[in-house]
């Protein structure tokens, strides 16, 4: 365990301590370490605010001053049971404990049932390293049956510049949140009724993935891929076939019966496209073969892991499938990499992780197969001269993977490219193809996205940009501003010019001031607002304020358009 886990996980004894000496009558759940820092589970004697967090704080810091000690020791589960009399939580989990003894920390007048480890003494934690940052209601053991506890979260670092960076980081990315700016920009929204993760994207946000969807089709052509188009749901035999029903099942809603035979809504594309694969006798000459689809997959996901677009129950994947011959594996894996690389770059996403995720525990195939896929895929990655780091077990059931992670603005990492090689697959749907010989043989599969997820890609985006998207992505691009109402037809005009170049554009008529447009347009991030009055109608002109410039002066309507016509070109 890393240092900085064992802190963590200290000062989730500590807090306990804190809240102990506090509120003397509290019952203790359980309190781990977590990515950037630590939480415990209280029931409390009486309800607690956020206002009430920094004087635990600063008990916890009196605490480590002390340089308290953390006293390992292991007792008969009798023993514990004796100890820990007045906590019927800990006397659950000591009851759920198979082994004779167990162990217990004591810290102080503090003691508690745990494995640890811990760090020797708080003398090794940096008291201004830490800070207590929310409370929440949280069910004992996450079963909304048990007893709602009281949460309290704290993130700790090393250093107390490493904590205020984190604090830094935070306020940025709240500030970025693609769940408000969602809302802000009219792209998306969710509805209790609607159901928990699952996103409705309102007339913008319908546009932009429009926009993302038909560029990648333009690419993808040039790739020499083909489309199709595949159900929602499909007979539950076809997952038997293809091994989801027995290895993926958890990551899958329940059947749908139809007439008297059951069916799945699908998590992942696939067994459709072996069906496309499957149509025809297929030769050497044939492939590789290629099939993309716009494929949306309902994949569950606990309701606690839900999070905006970036972790739904439903989403749509620009999933592709790749059949080659063996001797053409490493050529196509290496210009997948290829191209995703350069996709994500004209998203404007310069920087990334390679990871090569292994053998999960449930996998499907022989190990000499897996170990054949893992040597191309790293052959390839070590071919393009690409740093990667190894993801033990993160491969799915049916091959390893490379999976390309972006890195935002705030240096956050985001999963969008996998490249996964199939071994399996051709073999349960007994897939073939004529080789030079007029010999059958099997195909090797190749699943690709590049994004991944639109939803969770737009999520991604907005949170890069703050939701200030470039021009050739943004869905309202120009908004046309008449000063007065004897402006309208001029501005007409200018919507009708922009539009036969294909600009996405709106005329903002309604009975309101021009600077309470401006206002709006600056909310909603709009990149151009042209402000058209009788100057301007007289010169065939318009005066432009560009986004996060302000109003850059007139301009002739055609050089305008040439100008933005450029900007959209470059992918600016
Ligand atoms: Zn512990
Ligand atoms: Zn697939």
């Amino acid at each position: 365990m890393k240092k900085i886990e064992k802190i963590r996980h200290s000062l989730a004894h500590i807090l306990a301590y804190a809240v102990q000496e506090l509120y003397p009558q509290t019952k203790f759940g359980i309190g781990p370490a977590i990515e950037n820092g630590f939480y415990y589970d209280f029931d409390l004697p009486k309800k607690i605010e956020q206002e009430d967090l920094p004087k635990i704080e600063r008990k916890m810091k009196d605490l480590i001053k002390e340089g308290i000690k953390f006293k390992k020791k292991i007792v008969s589960k009798k023993e514990a049971e004796e100890i820990f009399k007045d906590q019927p939580y800990k006397l659950e989990l000591i009851r759920e404990i198979e082994s004779e003894n167990v162990s217990i920390y004591e810290s102080g007048k503090f003691v508690d049932l745990c494995a640890g480890p811990h760090v020797r003494s708080t003398k090794e934690i940096d008291p201004d390293a830490f800070k207590l940052i929310k409370i929440a209601g949280a069910y004992w053991k996450g079963n909304e049956k048990n007893p709602m506890l009281t949460r309290i979260y704290g993130i700790a670092f090393g250093t107390k510049e490493e904590l205020e960076e984190y604090l830094k980081i935070q306020e940025e990315a709240e500030k970025r949140d693609h769940r408000i700016l969602g809302q802000k920009l009219e792209l998306f929204l969710f509805d209790e009724e609607v159901g928990a993760g699952l996103p409705i994207w309102m007339p913008k946000g319908a546009i932009l993935r429009k926009i993302i969807q038909d560029f990648l089709f333009e690419e993808l052509k040039k790739e020499g891929y083909e489309w199709v188009v595949t159900p929602h749901i499909g007979n539950l035999n076809l997952w038997k076939t293809s091994g989801h029903w027995e290895l993926y099942r958890e990551n899958m809603y329940s059947p749908i019966k139809i007439d008297e035979e059951e069916y799945m809504l699908k998590p992942m594309n696939c067994p459709f496209h072996v069906k496309v694969y499957k149509s025809k006798i297929r030769s050497y000459k044939d492939l590789p073969i290629k099939y993309a689809e716009f494929g949306t997959v309902y994949r569950y996901e606990r309701s606690g892991t839900l999070h905006g677009l970036t972790r739904v129950r439903g989403f749509t994947q620009d999933d592709a499938h790749i059949w080659c011959t063996p001797e053409q594996l490493a050529k196509e894996v290496e210009k997948l990499v290829k191209h995703a690389l350069k996709i994500l770059r004209m998203f404007g996403f310069k920087e990334y992780n390679i990871y090569l995720a292994t053998r999960p525990e449930k996998f499907a195939g022989t190990e000499k197969m897996w170990k054949k896929a893992m040597a191309v895929l790293k052959y390839v990655l070590r071919k393009r001269k690409l740093k990667y780091q190894i993801d033990p077990g993160g491969g799915v059931f049916y091959g390893p993977k490379i999976d390309i992670k972006i890195k935002d603005c705030l240096g956050r990492e985001w999963q969008c490219t996998t490249i996964q090689v199939d071994f399996n697959l051709p073999e349960r749907f007994d897939l073939t193809y004529v080789d030079k010989k007029g010999k059958k043989r099997r195909p090797i599969m190749i699943h690709r996205a590049l994004l991944g997820s639109i939803e969770r890609f737009i999520g991604v985006l907005l949170e890069n940009t703050g939701g200030a998207l470039p021009l050739w992505l943004s869905p309202d691009q120009i908004w046309i501003i008449p000063v007065g109402s004897r402006h309208k037809k001029y501005a007409n005009f200018v919507n009708q010019q922009l539009t036969t170049h294909n600009l996405r554009t709106r005329i903002k008529d309604e009975n309101e001031t021009v600077s309470k447009k401006i206002r709006e347009g600056e909310i909603q991030k709009i990149p151009y607002m042209l402000v058209v009055g009788d100057k301007e109608m007289k010169s065939k002109s318009v005066r432009v304020r560009e986004r996060g410039k302000g109003d850059i002066g007139e301009v002739k309507l055609t050089r305008f358009i040439e100008r933005v016509k450029m900007e959209i070109e470059r992918k600016k």
